[in-house]
């Protein structure tokens, strides 16, 4: 039986891992749920699950929750996401906050040496370098939840890293790969994406390809491959979940159904796969695998990430946090679509190269950028 954490519990993420352990009852326990604002959805979880420790923002939700359960250690507010995010009673921690909230406690679980499985992309756009390092100073194993990366890390079983030619890494282009984007671009239709219901953010993120350069840094640390390695390959099925082509020529493809919860089952199982009740593809209705070249012109936000990848680290914390600002922003209905871009362009000139070595030097850079991002809306 396996103790399992889950940071972002009310998530799309959370939920489709919530799902993995219900079908697997003797495989898995739940001891940590960390949510955000919606307590009803977290109520439901505790009653579910049970488990020992429990997160949520506000301390008015904490107040309410310590009163319904008194055998529970509830947490609230920052200092609150620190203690739990230190708390070893966890074989491991499904790491599916959104945004640079993910990156603290996730640094915090992998130097206290623990199994972390990310789903949250932000943490390695902001702090690969940091992260990566602190793994291996405190033996802490990462997995990923983020479907292309598990396929990555399927393709590789087995082989040798300096054996890669590239990483083919799949995108599925988003709601508007074949449209004209437009300044009349709508909330409801960038949410509309055609293969993945996922959280707003990264639902939006993958429409602008933003989604796909983060994959990109986060692929680059993952993999310990140079970003020239990554070609990012747009697959509009989303059948293809990515694959990697060796030296010799191979190409290994790793090709499944549309379901989030296969690579989750995946890390919390790891390395052994679980069976499950999802539909198998057939494929001989998988008619063709068309592959087509994303276009950066077209795709801003794509050419800004490959940009912040080659001007440096600090450029990557600003793409980040921009983006986390604009993005918003346009959820809000406060800025146009095609402004995220032009924000986030317009952050990235405002800087020089700097060095960010610690994770505090990371959120405080992060808060700067963000208030000056809000100063430009
Ligand atoms: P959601 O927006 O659906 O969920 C985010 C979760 O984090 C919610 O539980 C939310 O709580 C919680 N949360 C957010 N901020 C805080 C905070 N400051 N403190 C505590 N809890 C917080 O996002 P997704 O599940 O879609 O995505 C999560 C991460 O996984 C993202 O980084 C995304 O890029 C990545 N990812 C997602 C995929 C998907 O299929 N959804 C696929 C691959 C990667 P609440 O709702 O209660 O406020």
């Amino acid at each position: 039986m396996k103790n399992v954490a889950i940071f972002g519990s009310t998530g799309s993420i959370g939920e489709s891992t919530l799902n993995v352990i219900r079908e697997n009852p003797d495989l898995f326990n739940i001891v940590t749920l960390v949510a955000g604002k919606n307590i009803e959805k977290l109520i439901n979880q505790i009653d579910e699950f049970h488990p020992k420790n429990v997160y949520i923002m506000e301390e008015e939700n904490a107040n309410r929750l310590k009163k319904q359960y008194k055998d529970i250690n509830i947490y609230f507010g920052e200092e609150g996401m620190e203690e739990i995010s230190q708390l070893l009673d966890f074989d491991i921690s499904i790491s599916a906050l959104v945004g640079i909230a993910g990156l603290k406690p996730t640094y915090n679980m992998i130097k206290n040496g623990k199994t972390v499985a990310l789903a949250n992309k932000e943490v390695l756009v902001a702090g690969g370098e940091l992260i990566m390092r602190t793994a291996k100073e405190n033996g802490a194993k990462l997995l990923t939840v983020d479907s292309e990366h598990s396929a990555i890390m399927q393709c590789l079983n087995g082989e040798e890293n300096n054996e890669i030619d590239k990483i083919l890494l799949t995108a599925s282009g988003g709601p508007f790969f074949d449209k004209e984007i437009t300044d009349e671009i709508t909330v409801e239709q960038a949410l509309n994406h055609p293969t993945w219901k996922m959280g707003p953010k990264v639902t939006i993120d993958s429409s602008t390809m933003m989604n796909k350069g983060f994959e990109i840094i986060e692929a680059k640390w993952l993999f310990d491959v140079q970003p020239n390695q990554i070609q990012v390959v747009v697959h509009r099925k989303s059948l293809v979940h990515s694959m990697v082509q060796f030296k010799d020529g191979t190409i290994m493809a790793n090709i499944g159904p549309k379901s989030m919860q296969i690579p989750i089952a995946y890390a919390l199982n790891y390395p052994s796969r679980l069976p499950n009740n999802i539909e198998k593809l057939d494929l001989f209705e998988v008619v063709d695998l068309k592959f087509e070249k994303p276009d950066l012109n077209k795709f801003k936000c794509l050419e800004l990430a490959y940009k912040a990848i080659e001007k440096g680290h600090c450029y990557q914390v600003i793409l980040n946090a921009a983006n986390e600002v604009l993005v918003d922003a346009f959820l809000n209905k406060k800025i146009k679509y095609t402004d995220i871009p032009k924000g986030i362009a317009k952050m990235m000139d405002k800087y020089e190269k700097k060095e960010l070595n610690t994770v505090d030097e990371i959120l405080e850079f992060d808060r700067e950028v963000k208030k000056r991002t809000r100063e430009i809306l």
